[in-house]
């Protein structure tokens, strides 16, 4: 499958790791937006937010757990977002499930745009 986050799993495309396990990983973005950017995925390829079902979804729910831990980690003690963007209406370029976690600074009031 042509799929660049389940080739950064692999090894086959390098990243810059924030944090792994047997079912999560994280990695800086390649084009942060902020002064955080974290891009955190589970390894098994959904491919995005409308397919998580009863089947899948602990995975996603360790995913969370996974984002609090690396926003201890990485002393965003003062708060962060958290963003999945989901299908071409969402803005989702990477079809592999993603949260962004942005921090580092205050981030804009508003939601979108
Ligand atoms: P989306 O727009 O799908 O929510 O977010 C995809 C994100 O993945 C973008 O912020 C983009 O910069 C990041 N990205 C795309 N390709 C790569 C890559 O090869 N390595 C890393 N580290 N990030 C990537
Ligand atoms: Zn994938």
């Amino acid at each position: 499958m042509d799929c660049i986050f389940c080739k950064i799993v692999k090894g086959d495309i390098p990243s810059n790791k924030v944090y792994e396990d047997d079912t999560v990983l994280a990695f800086h973005d390649i084009a942060p937006q902020m002064p955080v950017h974290v891009i955190v995925i589970p390894k098994t390829h959904i491919e995005s937010a409308a397919e998580i079902t009863a089947e899948n979804s602990a995975v996603i729910s360790h995913v969370f757990e996974v984002i609090a831990k690396i926003a201890k980690d990485l002393g965003l003690d003062n708060g962060f977002r958290v963003i999945n963007n989901c299908g071409e209406d969402g803005g989702q370029t990477v079809k592999h499930i993603h949260f962004h976690i942005l921090g580092g600074e205050k981030l804009g009031e508003k939601l979108v745009k």
